[in-house]
């Protein structure tokens, strides 16, 4: 990695330099004195990459690339007046380059060796598969956010917000280009569920909800509290999607030309040596065809079944129509007949009535309407977010949501008190009858001694409770009150 000392004054300037760097680099690569390197077998050839006032410089290990990088770096600084800065310059080698070679080139080059590329972008720069320890500083990013004297002077909900905003800050840009270890996230969720309850440093309080729950979506039951392994798989979704519709970028030719063998036809997909990133978009990809939808083109793309191009949820194969063997592989472009419209006559054999009235709103593919285009669902402009995929994600594990839960959340009071009418319909405040289970104490109420102090106890029918809401109820609802269930 070289790192060229400029004019702070001028990046326009430098940007321009930067240019004629790249002109001078492919002509000496087209002399084939510069051999650059090459990711996979296919793979696209690297000879430099730019990034700000980061140069990073890829060849292969041999004197004669060295002299000419050398040569490029001279004739560069001597036109631009760019110095290199050899204390932040660093050279690199691959595990295959043995001892001698590396002292050799090293001194021709001038730069120190390095065994580890350090974090770049604040992103640790691993070229291996990550393990818990490269994350250890995401681990204290967090601790230190949420040190617990700052949980000791917020409510519950300030807790949970304040969580909420430190987790969505420090793991999430990581997250967005690779796939950190589970006991990571684990360690990183153990943090956030101290925090929420207020557990000290020796003394650990009770968690009155499990974190399965508060991790659900609001509508759920959850406190809209974001699980990490979904909010991983979500970011990462974001680079396999860009290789799903085809964007040519630079790290996608570079995965599919180290990975990517029978990609195209689904074939072998990894081997236990690619890269983590390569392993977890492979995983992700099923379930991104599940979400993904259709925009109909000419129709020769979708799958007449198995993709979604009614309205973005519905799959035909899930509305039991029976499927005729050789019909699994029907494109769209083959449901239309010669007028140009949808093959209802054959149609109407084998689909149910109501998807063919909605057919009849749906205009076929046509050759004209170009090549169909896939959407991302949950946006409305189609184009993928991670907000939308962790969305997807999310309500995909869950069985059962409840208006109850949407209600909650739009009471208009406090969110402390919002946060306490949601403990209470999870049937979970700190009573003293829930004490008494566990064997901590006596079951009665502390103002009445008359009653086992429950939560319909202490928010209702303990007579200081009664007085309280009898000043407050009108006659007519009284009744219903005070006889409900929570
Ligand atoms: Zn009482």
């Amino acid at each position: 990695m070289w790192h060229p000392q400029g004019d702070p004054m001028s990046p326009y300037l430098f940007v321009l330099s930067m240019d004629k760097l790249t002109h001078i680099i492919s002509d000496v690569i087209e002399t084939g004195r510069w051999k650059p390197m090459r990711a996979g077998r296919n793979g696209p050839w690297i000879s430099h990459l730019m990034f700000v006032d980061d140069l990073l410089i890829f060849g292969q290990a041999t004197t004669e690339t060295m002299t000419a990088v050398r040569e490029v770096l001279d004739t560069f600084s001597a036109m631009s007046g760019h110095k290199v800065n050899y204390d932040k310059s660093s050279i690199f080698f691959s595990e295959n380059v043995c001892t001698s070679l590396r002292t050799i080139l090293s001194a021709q080059s001038g730069f120190k060796e390095t065994n580890t590329l350090g974090n770049y972008l604040g992103v640790p720069a691993l070229g291996r598969t990550p393990r818990v320890n490269d994350f250890n500083y995401l681990i204290e990013k967090v601790k230190k956010s949420l040190a617990g004297w700052k949980s000791k002077q917020l409510s519950l909900a300030g807790r949970i917000t304040l969580a909420k905003s430190v987790i969505q800050a420090i793991p999430v840009y990581p997250m967005m280009s690779m796939p950190i270890p589970k006991s990571c996230l684990y360690k990183i969720d153990k943090i956030q569920r101290a925090f929420i309850w207020g557990d000290g440093e020796e003394k650990k309080k009770m968690h009155l909800i499990s974190w399965n729950k508060i991790t659900m979506p609001k509508h759920c039951g959850g406190v809209g509290l974001r699980r990490l392994d979904y909010m991983n798989d979500a970011c990462l979704m974001k680079m396999g999607w860009s290789l799903m519709v085809g964007e040519h970028s630079l790290w996608g030719q570079v995965l599919l030309g180290k990975h990517g063998r029978e990609f195209e036809t689904r074939g072998k997909l990894t081997s236990p040596n690619d890269s983590a990133l390569w392993k977890a978009i492979v995983r992700l990809w099923p379930k991104m065809e599940e979400f993904r939808c259709w925009n109909i083109g000419d129709g020769s793309r979708v799958n007449f079944w198995k993709d979604k191009w009614i309205d973005g949820q519905l799959r035909l194969i899930d509305v039991g129509a029976n499927v005729p063997p050789e019909a699994r592989d029907w494109k769209l472009k083959d449901m239309v007949n010669e007028r140009e419209d949808w093959k209802f006559d054959m149609l109407s054999n084998i689909l149910p009535p109501a998807i063919i009235l909605r057919m009849h709103a749906i205009l076929p593919p046509n050759t004209r309407d170009g090549a169909d285009k896939l959407i991302w669902p949950g946006e409305n402009s189609g184009r993928f977010t991670v907000h939308a995929a962790y969305k997807l994600i999310a309500n995909n594990q869950v069985a059962e949501s409840s208006t109850v839960w949407n209600q909650i959340w739009r009471i208009n009071v406090m969110e402390r008190i919002r946060v306490f009418v949601w403990q209470l319909k999870h049937g979970r405040l700190l009573t003293r009858q829930w004490l008494a289970r566990m064997k901590l104490g006596e079951p009665y109420c502390d103002n009445c001694y008359q009653f086992e102090e429950s939560i319909l106890h202490v928010i209702r029918d303990c007579p200081i409770a009664v007085q309280t809401w009898q000043h407050l109820l009108h006659n007519n609802g009284r009744g219903d009150f005070f006889l409900a269930q929570l």
